[in-house]
């Protein structure tokens, strides 16, 4: 009506053909491609007008011309929705030929540009609704995700944490709180977050943290944890620092609940390195700490005890084995009470007892041995059985570097050798004959 023309289409261009968004005067919904007037018109910015197509050499034979519906006149508007993509046209198709006005071409971009901006919006919308879509999938895809994550943690006893280094915000997954036995959410703040650590251990958790926060050090530590509720447990914390996209920086790490299998390490170190009957450090121990003192001790000296009960196998013979266990292990008491933090205590096996000590001023040694005796020879009661011990003492001490475990021992044993053949009950050093 505007224009006074028969058919008026918005058309729209895909690979092969031209399909009629909207129509006016004509039935069909699309045509070839190749035989479009508007496959000219997208090439274009301007308007494209065609006054005679029976006249013009790039129509005159089109099928749409010569055949139906008989195209003779033409004004189409290139329809863009972004620089340099025309997707189709708004155009106006008439029977007869004809003159466009200036003033109707400019009607005509007027209207075209209405149809561009429904076609903006349209695209937004559904740019917007494929975002939403997709968005969907993403929330359920992350919430499996979590779900997963959730259950691993669960199953380990592994939880992750963060902490921004410029806000001080923590972040701690379910796992966490639960070794904290926090309620999930209840997040401590920053400063709190080391009360769980008792001394010694909370200034090692704090430098360590420290050394990250300052210089990105990666930190790994085992540590003893007091949860919320005073529960005793031992964890692993592992951290290191990043930076997120944007450069602010993390501490980023993984938190462990290690109570159990701290305590079955304990277990099989025990069971290596103990004697069941006394609690005390046994023979291989007794080797392995030795040669660490005689490393330690460089040009200072060391000295050892050993230490062996007279004529045990005869308590053993009268009063029975049972006894003669409680004596060892009476014995071990005194002993640890007479030593108290001056060394340290083994039982190298049967009624044999080895000390190390750091001192070595034979005086001071002597001194001990003498405490040793008197202590060995209070009266001890059993089963409503009294009797009264001796040990015998081989002292050694080491003389400055080059000395092992060996050397040491094999003299500490000739001058208890030496003390059983000839004074029982008393103490020699090595080397005194
Ligand atoms: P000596 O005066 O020369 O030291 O001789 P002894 O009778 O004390 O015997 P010795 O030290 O040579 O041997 C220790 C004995 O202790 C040998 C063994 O029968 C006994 N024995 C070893 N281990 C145990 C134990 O765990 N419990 C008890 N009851 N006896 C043990
Ligand atoms: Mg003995």
């Amino acid at each position: 009506t505007l224009f006074d023309v028969p058919i008026v289409l918005i058309s729209l261009l895909d690979e092969k053909r031209q399909w009629f968004k909207a129509k006016c005067g004509i039935d069909v919904c699309e045509t070839d491609r190749q035989i479009a007037f508007c496959n000219h018109t997208i090439l274009g910015r301007e308007v494209l007008v065609v006054n005679d197509a029976q006249n013009d050499p790039r129509f005159q034979s089109n099928p749409l011309v010569t055949d139906w519906p008989g195209i003779r006149c033409y004004a189409g508007y290139p329809l863009s929705i972004a620089e340099g993509l025309n997707v189709g046209t708004l155009c106006l198709i008439g029977f007869a030929p004809r003159e466009f006005a200036a003033c109707e071409i400019e009607k005509l971009e007027k209207l075209g540009a209405v149809v561009e901006g429904l076609l903006l919006a349209y695209q937004k919308q559904q740019g917007a609704k494929w975002m939403a879509e997709e968005a969907s999938v993403l929330a359920v895809d992350l919430q499996k995700r979590q779900s997963l994550l959730r259950q691993v943690e669960n199953l380990a006893g592994i939880g992750a944490w963060s902490c921004s280094l410029s806000t001080g915000e923590l972040q701690w997954s379910d796992e966490v709180f639960r070794i904290h036995e926090l309620p999930i959410g209840h997040m401590p703040v920053i400063a709190r977050a080391l009360d769980f650590y008792p001394e010694p251990h909370r200034t090692l958790v704090q430098e360590a943290l420290l050394k990250t926060f300052e210089e990105g050090a990666a930190f790994s530590f085992e540590a003893d944890f007091v949860t919320a509720k005073g529960n005793k447990r031992r964890v692993r914390s592992t951290g290191d620092r990043i930076a997120d996209p944007s450069g602010e920086l993390f501490i980023v790490g993984i938190f462990q609940d290690i109570t159990e299998q701290a305590a079955y390490d304990q277990h099989l170190w025990n069971l290596a390195n103990l004697d069941r009957l006394t609690g005390l450090p046994n023979r291989e121990r007794f080797v392995k700490v030795a040669e660490a003192r005689l490393q330690e001790i460089g040009d200072n000296k060391l000295s050892l005890l050993l230490i062996d009960v007279d004529g045990f196998k005869k308590i053993n013979d009268t009063f029975g084995h049972e006894f003669g266990d409680q004596l060892i292990k009476i014995i071990a008491d005194r002993l640890r009470q007479v030593l108290n933090t001056k060394g340290e205590l083994f039982r190298l096996g049967g009624d044999e007892f080895a000390m190390l000590i750091s001192f070595n001023e034979q005086l001071r040694v002597a001194r001990l041995c003498e405490k040793i005796l008197k202590a060995a020879k209070r009266p001890i009661s059993f089963s409503g059985k009294n009797i009264s011990i001796t040990c015998s003492i081989g002292c050694c001490t080491s003389v400055g570097d080059g000395w092992s475990v060996n050397d040491l021992f094999k003299s500490a044993d000739i001058a208890l050798r030496d003390v059983k053949r000839s004074a029982r009950g008393t103490y020699e050093f090595f080397g005194e004959r």
